[in-house]
């Protein structure tokens, strides 16, 4: 399933929507990812046959916009990367296919769901690459600080991980005009606190998730 959108608690193939009208569109490009979160739910949700986000292989880029060329990007509310695996780790095609999109329609919005490691996946600042293609970057804090985050995320970058996510928030700033991280209600007040805190150093937006078990 290459886009799809999420119906209740299930993804759903936008071929089998009615209406597109005013539609949320994710784009899943990849099962690949440098962390194993505890709470991922690659590891805790099992999936309805059929609607599976795992991905047997990954779409090319010719792939995505064929999928998108049989619908009116009119119709969508939001175009979103996101999917069973960190987006970004394809980062080249998601900018691509974000640049065909905003051809054909400028005002169409694109979000990117990360991590925030794509600077460590590729070694290199990506951050630049977002101007003009995604309007709103949405992170992952996670955790208040870096020894949380490692034991949430497993990644594989270890402990430096955190401060490459914040870093990564504070670059996209500079080229995305909405940048937002986010964390799930489970953590508790004194931890979303402290997050808050975090964010309003950054000069980003927190979002507070409900847990979805
Ligand atoms: S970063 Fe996202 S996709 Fe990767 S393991 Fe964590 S929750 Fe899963």
């Amino acid at each position: 399933m290459i886009l799809y959108t999420i119906h209740g608690n299930g993804y759903q193939d936008i071929s089998e929507l009615d209406s597109l009208e005013d539609v949320t569109v994710y784009v899943n490009l990849t099962n690949r990812c440098p962390c194993a979160c505890t709470f991922c739910l690659r590891q805790t949700k099992e999936m309805e046959e059929g609607h599976s986000l795992w991905l047997k292989e990954e779409p090319t880029v010719e792939d995505v916009i064929k999928e998108f060329q049989k619908y009116d990007l009119d119709d969508f509310h939001e175009v979103v990367f996101c999917g069973f695996g960190e987006p970004l780790e394809r980062v080249e095609d998601v900018i691509q296919i974000a640049g065909i999109l905003k051809h054909f329609r400028r005002d169409l919005p694109i979000r990117v769901n990360t991590n925030g490691l794509a600077c460590l996946i590729h070694q290199r600042d990506v951050t630049p690459e977002f101007k003009g293609r995604i309007d709103t970057v949405s992170i992952s804090l996670n955790a208040p600080d870096a020894k949380e985050y490692d034991a949430l995320t497993r990644s594989r970058f270890g402990i430096e991980s955190f401060q490459a996510m914040l870093d990564f928030a504070k670059s996209c700033l500079e080229y995305v005009p909405f940048v937002v991280m986010s964390v799930v209600d489970i953590i508790g007040e004194e931890k979303i606190k402290k997050c808050q805190a975090i964010c309003d150093d950054l000069g980003v937006t927190l979002r507070v998730r409900p847990f979805e078990e």
